[in-house]
């Protein structure tokens, strides 16, 4: 399929918008259109990998890599997306779900799009002439799951940067802990600044003439594409059980994972409402309240995935709408303050209810609100990550220790380091061109 740049550049073939992430305008790609599958198609899906092969086909037909869309679904999307009834939660008569995304390598969402981003790139033509250097700006779990992905993968280096001191110790540790093709950064700054460096080093012409620049944050389609995948799982499993229209509360940052429900819904698949949860950074709440969309500088919350003050896919978002009253008429977003985050985690494991990360604790605040306002319906939350992700912030709030995964133990057993950068474009074009 076509796809369109946001800011009107020329359109490209779906590979091409996944080989280069931004396009060169610094507009975002989308594809052309989004259509309803035919009416039930899905519903004999048996996996995860299934489903997504049938959900994406439309957007692969006629390109390059549709031929091995059945591979790279299979290869990339081979752990469930299990969705779970979360108890001692009022209902008012609807149902109370957890759809859990964190049983990929590195215990968070983010592997199922990384995974499928590195399955397309490696089956495209370019990858085999001209090593690819992948730049990813990452507030904690996306550096870790694009690294994971492409570890060891010939023809790709991963240079990774993250904010230094603003990720949880045992996300620091999985970035720096892979070594070989993947090097990694801490930088002195925000999210914020390091997805600047990664912007500016993708438009900048010299670094572009000595290295192949790709990017992997979620500006990416090669990520997006996959994630509504587990979206159209979920509506699956809950229609199967009996149930209708599923709501949900994304727990939400740059918006690409929210933004992957929004075209699950579109393709057909029974979502109902989908509200977004935030952190204390009150830009989506701010402009789904009626304010003027203005992004700002992003403050540090327990969620600290979620920092981001100008969310990077809001651009597709928009694009999809007539104008913003029919946008604001399309979704809710509300801010949580850590005070509440702190709360929802410790009376969660009181009551038996679950474990949540920092990040699902926002979207569980947020429906725990929509009940308490009486809100009817089934409704799922999404589990973003593993809460022994942060059991610094999770373990004392809860009082025990987390069981930590299994895959997640395996890197937390390596030795790691990432390298200080200043938040300066010439010093990270001098260390890029080193790469070279
Ligand atoms: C990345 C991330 C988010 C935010 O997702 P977006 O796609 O940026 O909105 C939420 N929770 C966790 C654990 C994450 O890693």
């Amino acid at each position: 399929m076509i796809c369109v740049d946001t800011r009107g550049g020329p359109s490209v073939a779906l590979h091409q918008a996944i080989a280069r992430g931004l396009a060169p305008s610094g507009g975002l790609y989308v594809p052309e259109h989004i259509s309803p599958l035919p009416d039930g198609c899905w519903q004999k899906a048996q996996s995860l990998a299934q489903l997504a092969e049938l959900a994406l086909a439309e957007f692969f037909a006629d390109d390059l890599l549709g031929p091995s869309l059945n591979e790279i679904c299979q290869e990339a999307l081979n752990f469930d997306a299990p969705l779970r009834p979360v108890p001692a939660m009022a209902g008012n008569g609807g149902k109370n779900w957890v759809l859990e995304l964190f049983h990929g390598p590195t215990a968070a969402f983010k592997d199922y799009g990384a995974r499928f981003l590195a399955a397309c790139l490696q089956r495209l033509p370019q990858a085999q002439n001209h090593p690819i250097t992948i730049l990813v700006a990452t507030s904690g779990d996306t550096g870790a799951a694009v690294a994971a992905a492409f570890h060891g993968r010939p023809g790709v280096q991963v240079v990774i940067l993250h904010p230094d001191g603003r990720v949880s110790a045992r996300q620091a540790h999985q970035l720096g802990c892979f070594g070989d093709n993947i090097h990694s950064f801490r930088v002195a700054g925000s999210f914020d600044d390091c997805q600047a460096l990664v912007k500016t080093a993708l438009n900048d012409a010299e670094l572009r003439q000595a290295l192949a620049l790709s990017s992997a944050n979620s500006i990416s389609l090669g990520r997006l594409l996959p994630q509504l995948s587990y979206y159209a799982w979920a509506a699956l499993q809950h229609h199967r059980g009996g149930g209708t229209e599923l709501n949900l509360v994304v727990p939400t940052g740059n918006l690409g994972n929210a933004l992957a429900a929004v075209m699950a819904r579109r393709l057909g698949f029974p979502l109902g409402r989908i509200v977004f949860a935030t952190n204390a950074n009150p830009v989506l709440a701010d402009f789904f309240e009626g304010a003027d969309y203005a992004p700002r500088a992003s403050v540090a919350t327990l969620a600290n995935a979620m920092d981001v003050g100008a969310p990077s896919n809001f651009e597709r978002l928009r694009w999809w709408y007539e104008n913003d009253v029919r946008l604001r008429e399309s979704f809710q977003a509300q801010a949580v303050g850590d005070a509440e985050i702190r709360q929802v985690i410790a009376s969660a494991a009181q009551s038996g209810q679950a474990i949540w990360c920092p990040h699902t604790a926002t979207a569980v605040y947020v429906l725990e609100q929509l009940r308490a306002q009486g809100t009817t319906g089934d409704w799922a939350v999404v589990a973003t990550a593993h809460p022994a992700k942060f059991e610094t912030i999770v373990e004392p709030l809860v009082g025990s220790p987390v069981a930590v995964p299994a895959s997640l133990a395996a890197m937390l057993a390596r030795p790691s380091h990432s390298e200080p950068l200043a938040a300066d474009h010439e010093t990270f074009k001098a260390q890029l061109l080193a790469l070279a």
